[in-house]
């Protein structure tokens, strides 16, 4: 019987994998730029930590995760993001005791039941970027613009990045209360669900993907018109500091985020490749997620890229070339292929590529092999140059051959290769 993945799950590939490493490897590189440090939680955690740390009422918590008992009957749940997991790390070991400030991103899997259609899968990755202890403006656009960076870095261009804020609780309140009163009027137009967003998390209709609802949004109350001093000038610090750094942004008043502890600066980043809108970053302000989850009243801003969705878009814009070994050692007799053995170990420790012939095969054979791997380079040594002491280096792709004596051949390759 042969087995195949689970529906929603998926294999990456080795032709893939080169993709992925280069996105993570060059993430890490410019994070650890900015001063961020890697953080690694468990993929399984109990129940309540999400529906606390996303909201019992979203669609993530109420349809989407995959929960189960374990059997002694405790609620667990495979993380459907990173946020929640890396707010309790945070505040579980104390992270602000030594320094206030913490910078803080996970690399990883995250789980989501979700119907299966291209592009989305039950198991995805995202890279998630936490900033702990301040409460900004400055650190809004540092990571705005570490996010746009990262973007830039990986080749990915055609981006748009959206703002908006969300206020806070002095001002956010009031927006709510003229949101209420707008949609209750037209309670009869919304969807089901948001009719009962309405009126417990009136902000989140404003995600609703039903047409009639994207309609009704579109002349409702939006948040700028209420914002108090203390957000205003928060969100046009913002707005300086990125034109600062020549970042271009759209205020989109329709981007929220719909639940109580996200606050002030929201911010998306979408992509108009290959036509269709897509967001391939999502992040905010959310201060007061870390006191929800037992911990200190320390702001926070964070943000997480879909990992899925970036390979998509640099697979569909440029090929990535197949990696091809450096050199292939095309050993002759039994007497030699000991110390061709060896030699590809040597030069295999110095971080060369180095490929053999496992079974004892003829030169032909071998030459035709190493044209398959696509090495660059063959070395060539039979009986004839055993006795002269010296290996033949041909050059796959110039056709070139040189003699490299014995005695100095690690040295002599290890600097040609
Ligand atoms: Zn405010
Ligand atoms: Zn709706």
């Amino acid at each position: 019987m042969e087995f195949t993945s689970l529906k929603g799950f998926k294999d990456i590939l080795p032709e893939e994998s080169a993709r992925w490493q280069e996105i993570e490897t060059k993430a890490r590189h410019l994070l650890s730029a900015f001063g961020y440090q890697e953080i690694r939680t468990p993929v399984l955690e109990n129940t309540a930590l999400f529906s606390r740390g996303i909201g019992q009422e979203t669609d993530i918590v109420s349809k989407e995760m995959y929960s189960f008992e374990d059997v002694k009957g405790r609620g667990l749940t495979m993380r459907p993001e990173a946020t929640a997991s890396v707010v309790r790390a945070y505040v579980q070991h104390r992270l602000y005791q030594n320094y206030p400030i913490q910078k803080l991103y996970a690399i990883g899997p995250m789980f989501r039941h979700e119907r299966p259609q291209k592009g989305r899968f039950r198991q995805f990755h995202q890279i998630d970027v936490e900033f702990f202890g301040d409460p900004g403006p400055i650190s809004d656009a540092e990571m705005i613009s570490l996010a746009m960076h990262f973007f830039e870095a990986i080749g990915l261009r055609e981006l748009t990045l959206h703002i908006n804020s969300l206020g806070c609780p002095d001002c956010q309140p009031e927006f709510k209360d003229h949101l209420k009163v707008y949609l209750a009027d037209r309670a009869s137009d919304l969807c089901p669900d948001c009719q009962i967003r309405a009126q417990i998390n009136p902000l989140r209709v404003f995600d609703c993907k039903v047409e009639t609802c994207k309609s009704i949004v579109q002349n409702a109350p939006t948040i700028p018109a209420f914002l108090c001093g203390n957000c205003r000038d928060h969100f046009d610090s913002l707005k300086a500091h990125l034109d600062g750094l020549n970042i271009s942004f759209e205020m989109n008043d329709l981007l929220v985020r719909g639940l109580d502890y996200y606050n002030r600066t929201t911010f998306e980043i979408q992509t108009e490749h290959l036509g269709a809108q897509n967001a391939v970053a999502g992040g905010g302000r959310y201060d007061g997620l870390v006191k929800t989850l037992g911990g200190p009243d320390h702001p926070a801003i964070g943000f997480a890229v879909g990992v899925e969705r970036v390979v998509a878009l640099l697979e569909a814009s440029e090929s990535l070339e197949p990696r091809r070994p450096e050199l292939f050692i095309a050993a002759l007799g039994s007497k030699v292929r000991l110390l061709t053995f060896q030699w590809t170990t040597a030069l295999r420790k110095q971080g060369i590529w180095v490929e053999l012939d496992y079974g004892g095969k003829g030169l032909k054979s071998q030459m035709k092999k190493a044209g398959r791997l696509g090495a660059r380079n063959v070395l060539i040594v039979g009986d004839d140059e055993v006795a002269a002491k010296k290996a033949i280096l041909r050059n796959m792709e110039t056709r070139e051959q040189m003699d490299i004596d014995f005695e100095t051949l690690i040295s002599t390759l290890k600097e040609m290769l």
